[in-house]
C-alpha cells in the first residue's frame, strides 16, 4: 500500500495530496454519526488523474470511497476505521464544460456544486432545476451517485430524470465516454441509469449532461393551514389541475417541524396567524407570462377554502416573503438538532397513501414510547416524507439513539405493510445495508450483487456501501 501510495502522490502533485493535519475536514460527516480513518485523501485534477488513481488502487487493492459535498445523510463517503481506505475528493473537477444554447444542455464536472450548475445555466438564461438545502456544497456528482430528489421532483423529476449522459471511470480505471446528451438512445442497456443512485460502489462519475428548463416568467409562494392532512393528497391533484400544472414543489410540514425551526434558527417566523396542525408550502412556476400565476392560485384556493378543505392561506407578496417561508421548510434539519436526539426515516409511500401511513406511524410510535415527538416534514408532492423522531423532552439523547434500530423496525414494517420504499431520496451507504436486505426483494439483490461483481471484481469501490 505504502509505495502505491507513494505513486500517487507523485502522479498528483501536491495541489492533489492532502496533508494528514488536513484530513479532519474530510472525514467529518454531516450528521456526526460515522467516524472513519483514511490511508490518504486525493484530490486529482482531471478525469485522466482519476484514472490513473483508481487503475493502481484496484491493482493494488485499495479501497476507494469517492466523496463529494460531504452533505450525504447515510454515511456513504465517510471511510472506515480501518484506515486503510482512501478517500477520493472530486472537488478539483469544479469546471463547466459546455452551455448548448440549442440542445438546451449544461455539461459539467462532477465536483461543481449545485449553485454552481444552477447559477451557470441563469447565466445562460436557462434553468438547472435541482434544488436541496445544502446545495452550495452538495456536488452534482454526489447528486447523481445518491440520485436526490430535492423540492422540485414533483414537476422536473429527480436527478436521474435530468441527466443525459454520464462520464465515468470504471474500478480498473477504464473511462466510460457516456456524455453523449441524447435524448433517444435504445442501442443496449442503460448504462447511466445503473451509474446513477449507485453511490459509488460502481465506479466514480466526473462529469455530467444535464438537460436544462426555461426560466420561469413568473412565480407564486404559498403556505397553507390544515387541520388534518387527509384531503392534502386531493387536494394537491386539484390545485394542479387548476393551475394548468404550473405547481412545481409542495412541501407538508407538521406545526412540530416548524416550531425546531422556529425555536433555534435564526430569522424564522410564525408563517400564518394562528396555529395548525399541518402546513403545505406549494411553489408555482410559469415560464410564460400571461394569465397572473397569482390570480389564478389565488381563485384555486379560496375555492379549495369554501370546501373547507383548507382552513388558512397567504400568498407570498414578494421575493422577501416567499423566501421567508423557504427558510422555515429549508430550516427544519437545523431546528431538529435543537432538540436532542433524533432518529430518521427517508420513506415514500404512494401520495395518495401519506396521510394513513402517518397516522398509523405516528400512532405506533407514541404507543411504544410516549413523549416521543414525530417530526414529519418533506416532500409531498413526491410522496416522500422524513418521518423523523425527535426524543422526549428531557431524555438522555444516547439512550434514545440506542433505539434507532427498534424504531426503524417500527416505521419500516409500516413502510412495507404500506408498499412504500424504506430509502426514498437519501439512499443506503453504511446507515441501511441491513435494512436494505431485510426489505428489498431477494431476485433484486442477486442482481445486484451480479452487477457489482462485474463492474468492480476485487471490491474496490466504497467496500461495505450499500450491498
Ligand atoms: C441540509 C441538507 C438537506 C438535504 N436535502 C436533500 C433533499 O431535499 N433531497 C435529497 O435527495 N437529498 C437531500 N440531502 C442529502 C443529499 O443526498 C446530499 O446532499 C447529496 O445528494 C450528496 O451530494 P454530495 O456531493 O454531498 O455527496 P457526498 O455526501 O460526498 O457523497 C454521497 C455518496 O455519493 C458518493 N459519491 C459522491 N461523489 C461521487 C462521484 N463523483 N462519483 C461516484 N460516487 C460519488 C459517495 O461515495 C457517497 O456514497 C440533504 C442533505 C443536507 C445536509
Amino acid at each position: 500500500m505504502k509505495q502505491t501510495l507513494a505513486t500517487i502522490r507523485r502522479l498528483l502533485g501536491p495541489a492533489g495530496w492532502v496533508d494528514e493535519d488536513s484530513h479532519a475536514a474530510y472525514l467529518r460527516e454531516w450528521r456526526g454519526l460515522y467516524h472513519g480513518r483514511a490511508a490518504a485523501v486525493l484530490r486529482p485534477g482531471d478525469t485522466r488523474e482519476v484514472a490513473e488513481v483508481l487503475r493502481l488502487c484496484n491493482q493494488a487493492g485499495i479501497g476507494v470511497v469517492p466523496q463529494g459535498g460531504n452533505t450525504g445523510l447515510c454515511g456513504g463517503a465517510a471511510p472506515d476505521a480501518s484506515a486503510r481506505q482512501v478517500i477520493l475528493s472530486l472537488e478539483r473537477l469544479n469546471r463547466i464544460r459546455e452551455v448548448d444554447d440549442a440542445d438546451n444542455t449544461l455539461t459539467a464536472e462532477a465536483g461543481c456544486t449545485l449553485s454552481v450548475v444552477q447559477e451557470a445555466a441563469r447565466s445562460a438564461g436557462r434553468l438547472f432545476p435541482l434544488s436541496l438545502a445544502a446545495g452550495h456544497q452538495t456536488q452534482i456528482g454526489g447528486a447523481l451517485a445518491t440520485n436526490a430528489g430535492g423540492v422540485n421532483v414533483l414537476h422536473y423529476g429527480n436527478t436521474r430524470a435530468l441527466a443525459l449522459g454520464l462520464e465515468v471511470v470504471l474500478a480498473d480505471g477504464r473511462i466510460w465516454h457516456g456524455l453523449s446528451g441524447l435524448r433517444k438512445d435504445n442501442s443496449g442497456y442503460d448504462l447511466r441509469n445503473l451509474f446513477i443512485g449507485s453511490e459509488g460502489t460502481l465506479g466514480v462519475i466526473t462529469a455530467a449532461t444535464f438537460e436544462l428548463f426555461p426560466l420561469p416568467g413568473q412565480e407564486a409562494t404559498a403556505i397553507l393551514g390544515l387541520q388534518s392532512l387527509e384531503q392534502a393528497p386531493v387536494l394537491l391533484a386539484s390545485l394542479r389541475q387548476a393551475t394548468a400544472d404550473r405547481i412545481v414543489g409542495c412541501e407538508v410540514m407538521s406545526r412540530f417541524s416548524i416550531e425546531t425551526a422556529l425555536r433555534h434558527v435564526p430569522d424564522c417566523v410564525e408563517p400564518l396567524e394562528g396555529s395548525f396542525p399541518w402546513y403545505l408550502l406549494l411553489q408555482l412556476a410559469d415560464a410564460a407570462g400571461g394569465v397572473s400565476l397569482e390570480e389564478r392560485l389565488h381563485s384555486a384556493l379560496s375555492a379549495c377554502q369554501v370546501q373547507d378543505r383548507i382552513q388558512a392561506w397567504r400568498i407570498a407578496a414578494d421575493e422577501e416573503q416567499a423566501a421567508a417561508l423557504w427558510h422555515l421548510r429549508k430550516s427544519i434539519p437545523a431546528g431538529q438538532r435543537g432538540e436532542g436526539g433524533s432518529i430518521k426515516h427517508d420513506i415514500s409511500v404512494r401520495v395518495s397513501r401519506i396521510p394513513a401511513f402517518l397516522a398509523e406511524a405516528e400512532h405506533r410510535v407514541c404507543e411504544r414510547l410516549p413523549g416521543i415527538r414525530p417530526c414529519a416534514f418533506g416532500h409531498l408532492g413526491d410522496g416522500n416524507i422524513h418521518f423523523n423522531l425527535s426524543q422526549p423532552a428531557g431524555m438522555n439523547p444516547e439512550d434514545f439513539l440506542r433505539r434507532w434500530e427498534e424504531f426503524n423496525r417500527i416505521v419500516h414494517d409500516l413502510v412495507a405493510d404500506f408498499g412504500g420504499s424504506i430509502a426514498a431520496e437519501h439512499g443506503i451507504g453504511q446507515l441501511k445495508p441491513a435494512e436494505l436486505r431485510r426489505y428489498a426483494d431477494p431476485v433484486a439483490l442477486e442482481l445486484m450483487h451480479g452487477i457489482k461483481a462485474t463492474l468492480d471484481p476485487r471490491g474496490i469501490m466504497n467496500p461495505g456501501k450499500v450491498l
